[in-house]
């Protein structure tokens, strides 16, 4: 079947693994997924630790298949990456973000997980914009999330695109903090809003001190570099108590709540006006 050339090489080739058919088969659907609106985003509140406030959500995008039911971002962020169509997924998920956000209560944020493929694209900043604009969401109320990865090539490009973004008033926040190489030289290079220290180091200071000791180095480092910090993957109450020890401003995690569809996020403004 090789011979027929790439476009007859079809998922019904005995030569191709099932893994490879599997991909195949995710890609097609993924490009129908976005044809036919099947992806929703969920949102999962950023806590203020000073006075248990929600300060704003994260939104995280699953895809609803219609035989697999709700299929989480790990599974096809990834692909979407390889194959391009996260940069009109990711288009997708801005508008969709912003405007959900523009119907919250004006001091609610919204954080939005930027792939880096996404930031290189030259229509970046323009896609922005366009989701502010249409949303009539502020630009101040919009947070970008961010990986290391995304500073490792192109650097020049992405920091001048940063910065363009940060210089209408939007937030950048530098995700999964601490599992890439460089973290802090980055910290030097470009001016993040917020650190988002990743749940790892939650997880392995139950084990030894040593996750505890470089969440409360981060934590001071960001305090004296201007810089939020929010520790990700709070699941307990004792986990809790450690990161309010160890200083973090912000925390996030299932202790408070699980990303939840746009629908169920109401009560989190509630519990703010009663306070
Ligand atoms: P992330 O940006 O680090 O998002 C946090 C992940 O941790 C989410 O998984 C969230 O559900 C999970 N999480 C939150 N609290 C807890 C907790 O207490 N314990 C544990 N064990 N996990 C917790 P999710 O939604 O499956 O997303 C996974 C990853 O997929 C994200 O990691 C992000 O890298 C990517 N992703 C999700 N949505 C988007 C998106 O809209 N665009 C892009 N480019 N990537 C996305
Ligand atoms: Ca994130
Ligand atoms: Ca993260
Ligand atoms: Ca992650």
């Amino acid at each position: 079947a090789k011979s027929l050339g790439r476009g007859a090489a079809c998922v019904f080739d005995p030569a191709m693994d099932d893994s490879a058919q599997a991909r195949m088969a995710l890609e097609r659907d993924l490009r129908e997924a976005l044809a036919t609106d099947a992806f929703e985003l969920h949102y999962q509140p950023l806590i203020e630790l000073d006075g248990d406030e929600v300060k704003g959500f994260e939104a995280l995008v699953r895809w609803r298949h219609p035989q697999r039911g709700l299929i989480s971002p790990a599974t096809f962020i990834p692909l979407a990456e390889e194959t391009g169509i996260i940069i009109q997924l990711g288009e997708w998920i801005l508008n969709q973000a912003c405007r959900e956000a523009a119907g919250w209560p004006s001091d609610v944020s919204i954080a939005v997980n930027v792939s880096a493929i996404q930031l290189r694209h030259r229509g970046f900043a323009q896609t922005v914009l366009l989701a502010l604009a249409g949303s009539g969401l502020k630009p101040e109320r919009l947070e970008l999330e961010i990986t290391e990865s995304v500073l490792l090539d192109d650097t020049e490009a992405n920091l001048q695109t940063l910065h363009l973004l940060r210089s209408m008033g939007i937030r950048i926040a530098m995700d999964d903090f601490g599992t890439g190489y460089s973290s802090l030289s980055y910290l030097r290079r470009f001016p993040f809003d917020k650190i988002k220290i990743d749940q790892s180091f939650l997880r392995n200071s139950d084990e030894s001190a040593e996750g505890a000791a470089i969440i409360r180095a981060l934590v001071g480092l960001g305090a004296s570099l201007g810089i939020t910090t929010l520790v990700e993957g709070v699941e307990t109450e004792d986990e809790l108590a450690a990161v309010r020890a160890q200083g973090a401003q912000q925390v996030q995690g299932f202790l408070f709540s699980a990303p939840r569809p746009a629908s169920e996020v109401a009560p989190f403004f509630d519990a703010n006006r009663k306070r």
